[in-house]
């Protein structure tokens, strides 16, 4: 049997996420923003040379018994960034673009994102190179327990706490969570988080993403002193962040006016109803057909006339074509990295206010730290009292990021990372260097 056994089928299941690879080398494109933030930071040499390399780096191979009897032996990561802070935090992906240099991206971009919501986590990011949409559940399950047994050393409430990612959900997270426990001979829920409910999953993390945009966006209209009601939003992506802001934040009273998913966008400069669009796309699976709006393209959505533009599918999608084309005032990032590096130049001289992805999004990861406490106390809140710590959390880390930009009179990007990388260096210097 060849590895050939295993390619990429034209049925990967959330296709929209693999596209990070596109930028040449993900680590360090990231780690040009850390850079700036760190220079302006004065940031101690060896701290900088501490904080630019991850601690942990685990390779595993991962045979599996495929159906037909047969043997695949896939391979497998679980990146350790940091963990100054606490138990190492990040998704675990299966898909055929994962590589190492990827999984360290996304490992290192969790520390920052942990740290700008203050959450007492460091981060962490683990992927295996398969293609499970060409596998059976049995062969997904059978690949997700050996990958757990594989690095099961690294794995533990105190030390490193998967959950979903790419072409993952909440019942791979259940058979990590059996394994681990299997090995440790008694139930440990706190392990990993994006559970299903009924094994410790926590009230409102599916809307958790959503929710958090819709909390920075009413902030960052506050702060530029424009009206929440009637407001113009355009979404693009109407998954799970995507739709959910659009709903949030039309029952706040703004007007969504247009929202896309991969067959297109539609567009109602009256606003639309967006209880309707659900109902169409509960029907039709996707936004096309839409009749209470006019056709456009994902392209057109992004320079719409609107008051606030909401990427929450894809990355790289406001590029340095179109940045400046983009009327928005405000762009709430709601997906991971979708604008680059030099459209944020542009954005920046227009002077629109981004509400940058790792602020924007940290809802779920926060809802993820909610779950976490919950396992390990054993007592779980009502979904009001998630909410509103989330809001409180999201609320406060906004007023925090903006802060820190104006004092260093830079975007709220550097902003955000400033501040993150100062609360982890922070816990390097109180620790000091071990041996
Ligand atoms: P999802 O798969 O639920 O939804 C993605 C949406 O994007 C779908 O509506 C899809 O049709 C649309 N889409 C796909 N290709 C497109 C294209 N070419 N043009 C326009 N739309 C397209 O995914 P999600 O969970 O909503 O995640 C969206 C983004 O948010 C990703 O960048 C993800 O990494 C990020 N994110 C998600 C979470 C979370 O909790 N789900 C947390 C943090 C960040």
């Amino acid at each position: 049997m060849t590895s050939t056994d295993v390619r990429p089928s034209q049925n990967v299941m959330r296709p929209d996420k693999d596209t990070f690879l596109v930028q040449e080398n993900p680590f360090e494109e990231m780690m040009s923003r850390f850079d700036d933030a760190a220079k302006r930071l004065n940031l101690e040499e060896g701290l900088y040379k501490i904080l630019r390399m991850p601690e942990k780096q685990i390779i595993v191979s991962v045979p599996v018994l495929r159906d037909n009897g047969s043997v695949e032996v896939y391979t497998g990561y679980r990146v350790i960034y940091n963990t100054s802070r606490g138990p190492a935090k990040g998704g675990i992906r299966f898909d055929m673009q994962v590589t190492l240099e990827e999984v360290k991206a996304l490992a290192a971009w969790m520390t920052w994102k942990c740290a700008v919501v203050n959450l007492p986590f460091g981060g962490a990011k683990g992927g295996v190179i398969c293609d499970p949409s060409g596998m059976s559940n049995a062969e997904v399950e059978r690949l997700t327990r050996r990958y757990t047994s594989a690095i099961i050393d690294t794995l533990g409430p105190d030390s490193d706490v998967p959950a979903p990612d790419v072409n993952t959900n909440e019942r791979v997270m259940a058979w990590v969570m059996d394994t681990y426990s299997m090995h440790k001979r008694h139930t440990v829920t706190a392990v990993v988080t994006g559970k299903p409910i009924e094994m410790g999953g926590s009230l409102g993390r599916r809307e958790a993403t959503g929710r958090g945009c819709m909390f920075v966006t009413r902030e960052a209209l506050k702060k530029l002193k424009m009206p929440l009601e009637g407001t113009r939003v355009a979404v693009q992506g109407f998954g799970n962040v995507g739709s959910v802001a659009a709903d949030l934040m039309s029952k706040e009273g703004m007007k969504i006016i247009a929202v896309s998913d991969k067959t297109g966008g539609i567009y109602n400069p009256n606003g639309l109803n967006i209880p309707d669009v659900f109902a169409h796309v509960k029907a039709n699976k996707f936004l096309k057909g839409y009749k209470d709006a006019e056709a456009i393209t994902n392209d057109e959505l992004l320079i719409l006339d609107c008051d606030v533009l909401v990427p929450a599918a894809l990355e790289n999608v406001i590029t340095a074509e179109n940045a400046g084309k983009i009327k928005a005032r405000i762009i709430c990032e709601g997906a991971n990295g979708p604008t680059t590096a030099a459209a944020d130049k542009i954005l920046n001289q227009k002077g629109v206010f981004v509400i940058p992805d790792i602020l924007a999004n940290a809802g779920g990861v926060t809802v993820s730290y909610f779950e976490w406490v919950q396992d390990r106390g054993g007592y779980f809140w009502d979904e009001e009292t998630v909410n509103s710590r989330l809001e409180k959390i999201m609320v406060r880390s906004f007023e925090e990021v903006t802060t820190m930009a104006e004092k260093h009179t830079v975007d709220n990007r550097i902003g955000a990372y400033m501040l993150s990388i100062e609360r982890v260096a922070a816990v390097h210097r109180l620790r000091g260097m071990y041996a």
